[in-house]
């Protein structure tokens, strides 16, 4: 079928004609097709064809203008940023992703804005790659939302609950880079140009950990994203696990290069709480910690072992001079 959306649904759009033609530019041939979407954009509903044997995944996520970004944002790094969080979700799911939807609040129409907008999008959404097949379009305070969608096997979907006591835990890739450009920005340390670059790079441009959730279905007993930071993410799939843990702050895999900041920026504490990496934080069976390492050694971002899960609850954490430390618990 074509993917046009039709000039009766226009009206109702509070938008002129010439201005859905924009919509249609940006949004509608952007993204590849696939061969599960039986309908895309232009009907009521998307169609999509799902493997026999296989579950729905689905995750949403909601970015507002003075709430999430601010007036005169990177709009490319915006597009950028709400998908890669809501595919961060399915990545601790371990799911494949597949499809999205968008619904878009626009101000006015600033075609500048969605060119970038939907160039940020649409290029992280063509590598999975992931069909954009609907949305819609308002009038209204700019807010974005995007629903990313994808499928796993039966049974095999990762949650935050199946932790157990004496499974291993380990996050993905390094901590702490999201947070100091954070801190950066709002000028409270000044980082060398090239470590800046990198730092502002994980907070702009996440790479969500999709590749890595895959390798772990057969894996990990939970997963979780920790959009922000270890501690808040690791609290909840404690909970949902109804277990505690206690992470080892010398294990925490921060760059090297980031470790001259660390005095300034309290210690390797930091790491503990900095948000804005878009890591996974899973836990595994100490029977399959070698098998887990071996197939994470072969992803993008690795991973490193932080701690162990434990019956008693709450989180603790062995401090560099071996002292134990209570960690807040939400
Ligand atoms: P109306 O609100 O007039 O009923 P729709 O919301 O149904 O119109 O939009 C028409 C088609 O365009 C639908 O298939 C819808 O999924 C799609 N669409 C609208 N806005 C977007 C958008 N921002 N991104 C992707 N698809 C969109
Ligand atoms: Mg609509």
């Amino acid at each position: 079928m074509e993917d046009r959306i039709s000039s009766a649904n226009l009206t109702r759009l509070g938008l002129g004609l010439s201005e859905f033609k924009l919509i249609e530019r940006y949004f509608t041939s952007r993204t590849v097709r696939r061969e599960d979407v039986l309908l895309g954009i232009g009907d009521d509903a998307a169609l999509l064809q799902l493997l026999p044997d296989h579950s729905v995944v689905s995750a949403i996520k909601t970015l507002v203008e003075d709430v999430h970004f601010d007036r005169g944002a990177n709009a490319q790094f915006i597009g950028h940023r709400v998908l890669a969080s809501a595919l961060s979700r399915l990545a601790a799911a371990g799911a494949t992703p597949a499809w999205v939807t968008l619904s878009l609040a626009l101000p006015e129409i600033d075609e500048a804005w969605l060119r970038h907008f939907s160039a940020g999008l649409t290029e992280l959404a063509r590598r999975y790659p992931l069909q954009l097949v609907g949305g819609d379009t308002v009038r209204g305070p700019l807010s974005i939302t995007v629903v990313a969608s994808g499928f796993v096997p039966e049974g095999q979907a990762l949650q935050r609950s199946g932790a157990q006591a004496g499974d291993l835990i380990y996050v993905t890739g390094t901590l702490g880079e999201g947070g100091l450009a954070v801190l950066a920005e709002r000028g409270m340390i000044h980082l060398s140009p090239r470590l800046r670059t990198k730092c502002q790079a994980r907070l702009d441009q996440p790479e969500p950990r999709v590749a890595e959730g895959q390798v772990l279905r057969h894996l990990a007993t939970a997963a979780t994203d920790l959009p922000n930071g270890l501690v808040e993410g690791l609290s909840d799939l404690a909970n949902a696990s109804a277990v505690g843990a206690t992470l080892y702050l010398a294990e925490l895999p921060l760059l090297p290069e980031t470790s001259s900041w660390l005095p300034a920026v309290g210690g390797r504490s930091f790491a503990l709480h900095a948000g804005g990496d878009y890591e996974l934080c899973f836990t595994v069976p100490a029977e399959q910690q070698a098998e887990a390492e071996a197939a994470l050694a072969n992803t993008r971002s690795g991973c490193t072992w932080v701690g162990t899960v434990e019956a008693a609850p709450g989180l603790r954490c062995v401090l560099e001079d071996g002292s134990l430390s209570a960690l807040s618990f939400r």
